[in-house]
């Protein structure tokens, strides 16, 4: 930070932005303002590409053993910032001390994979594949690729890319939200301590402009990106369109089945984690429960006794349960849409509008909503709502419920909770989304296994973190080698 400025750290410097725009970055549970980010110009990404792919003669040459050894730091380094770090997050993204711990813990098990490159990125060959020729595929880095990353996990979604992208062997840039951008910083100092050579890792704070240079800048290889469907569609067609790898993860809306023999204290309990937990600004939080026969009135009563007695509050606070949601624009549309549900002949069970916290009145916050028979066919069925809201449906049978799934748009995370392992079997089988919850709520895949959003949840088709990050961020190269046995009896 310079003078309440957030700084870009290009070329191993911290560097002021020339940009002529600033944005406040805002405490949501106090409505202050923290620092201002820039909103860097395209100019400035020219200068960050053109160090990077300078920095990338090197960092490639640099055996991966080596390169991972700054990763190791950076674990450590995260390690012992959790606690600095995690107030940071709770601060300018609103979500409560303990879910911003958990984040960092995630992220930094990206780091301990990627440390495992030197055999995750290993190739493969046949010997013979004629007589005396033998085949080879090795992997080789891209070069110089770009991370674009949301508000709601800011330090834990970079890690998703970064650290397999340098593991192995590519510059890159990150250009976080310009929300919540004060965790980069801080992740960004713990990376210039980790000691990286220059120009491997950067960062530009800013906004579309800063986006689109990205996206169009020739050197440029590669673009990851997390965020809203309709702007992932942008950055998947701009990016493929100039020639670039993409890998794009948008919304969701997802669906959690509740049969009647599921342990309904258990799954209460689970589901009103993952509805309300963050404030429901998780792209994997339950948004809808469809509750099938007799579990329909239990589990909607048991879930507006958890709604209403959640302690909401500032996420630094004692027993703060949930926290506030990231600004009042999304204040306003969350309470909008909650009404839409209403008009479109849902019952409001627990009603989280217009509520204040004492001592935080200009928080934004929302409080844990249930709407109870929301129609199937109406819009807050559908929609995003990227709130503390828990939409209840309701099926008659499994079959019914899976049809539910199934019939919308997004495929981020689909639950099941039951007693059944034969009802447990079809649902996996048949649902249509990339990340299964059985008996779960938050099934976030760990590092090892790809985050596999499907429809209208992820478009390219390399997911982010595990194998699929090292494919995503290397190209193959396959050699065929013929050397005649004859040439050898010289020696
Ligand atoms: P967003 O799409 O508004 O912003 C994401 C990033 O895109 C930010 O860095 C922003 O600066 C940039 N951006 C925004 N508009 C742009 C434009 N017109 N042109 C170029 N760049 C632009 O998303 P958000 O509000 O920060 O995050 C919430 C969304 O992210 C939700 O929809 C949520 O479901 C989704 N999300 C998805 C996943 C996943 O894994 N699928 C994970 C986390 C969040």
């Amino acid at each position: 930070m310079n003078n309440g400025q957030l700084l870009n750290f290009v070329d191993g410097q911290w560097v002021r932005s020339s940009a002529s725009d600033y944005l406040d970055v805002m405490n949501p549970a106090t409505a202050q303002a923290l620092t201002t980010v820039p909103l860097s110009p395209g100019a400035e990404v020219e200068t960050a590409v053109s160090k990077a792919t300078a920095a990338f003669y090197e960092w490639r040459r640099t055996p991966s053993g080596e390169r991972i050894q700054p990763l190791f730091r950076l674990k450590t380094l995260l390690e012992e910032s959790r606690d600095e770090l995690a107030r940071i997050i709770t601060n300018e993204c609103g979500k409560t001390y303990g879910e911003s711990v958990g984040e960092i813990q995630r992220g930094i098990e990206n780091v301990e994979v990627a440390c495992g490159i030197p055999m995750l990125m290993q190739g493969t060959n046949n010997e013979d594949i004629a007589s005396g020729i033998d085949e080879h595929m090795i992997r080789q880095p891209l070069g110089v690729v770009a991370a674009i990353t949301p508000f709601n996990f800011p330090a834990m979604i970079p890690l998703w890319f970064l650290p397999y992208a340098v593991a192995t062997g590519n510059c890159f840039i990150l250009k976080p939200s310009e929300k919540v951008p004060m965790s980069s910083q801080k992740l960004f100092e713990l990376i210039e301590k980790a000691g990286f050579p220059a120009g491997v890792l950067q960062l530009v704070n800013g906004g579309k402009e800063t986006v689109d240079a990205l996206l169009d800048h020739p050197s440029v290889r590669a673009v990851s990106f997390v965020g809203s469907t309709a702007v992932a569609k942008y950055i998947y067609s701009r990016a493929a369109a100039n020639g670039k790898r993409a890998q794009c993860q948008g919304g969701a809306k997802n669906p959690v089945v509740i049969m009647p023999d599921a342990d309904l204290e258990m799954t209460t309990r689970i589901m009103a984690d993952s509805a309300f937990g963050c404030a429901g600004q998780r792209c994997l939080a339950a948004s809808v429960a469809i509750a099938v026969g007799d579990a329909q009135d239990r589990f909607v009563e048991s879930i507006a006794d958890a709604a209403a007695s959640r302690k909401v509050g500032y996420g630094l606070d004692e027993g703060v349960q949930m926290g506030p949601v990231i600004d009042p624009n999304s204040k306003a549309r969350i309470e909008g849409l909650i009404s839409k549900g209403v008009l479109e002949g849902a019952k409001l069970v627990v009603d989280g509008r217009h509520q204040t916290v004492s001592g935080y009145e200009d928080g934004y916050f929302v409080f844990p909503t249930v709407l109870d028979h929301v129609p199937p066919q109406g819009e807050i069925a559908h929609t995003e709502i990227f709130g503390p809201v828990l939409s209840v449906m309701r099926a008659k049978t499994v079959d019914d419920a899976i049809e539910l799934v199934n019939k919308r748009a997004y495929g981020n995370m689909a639950c099941i909770f039951t007693g059944s392992g034969a009802v447990a079997r079809k649902f996996r089988y048949e649902a249509d989304a990339g990340n299964i919850g059985i008996n779960i709520g938050v099934a976030a895949p760990m590092a090892y296994f790809p985050f596999s959003g499907w429809n209208e949840s992820f478009f390219g088709d390399l997911h982010g973190q595990s194998h699929h990050g090292v494919e995503f961020y290397t190209q193959t190269k396959v050699v065929v080698e013929r050397w005649p046995k004859e040439w050898s009896r010289q020696f």
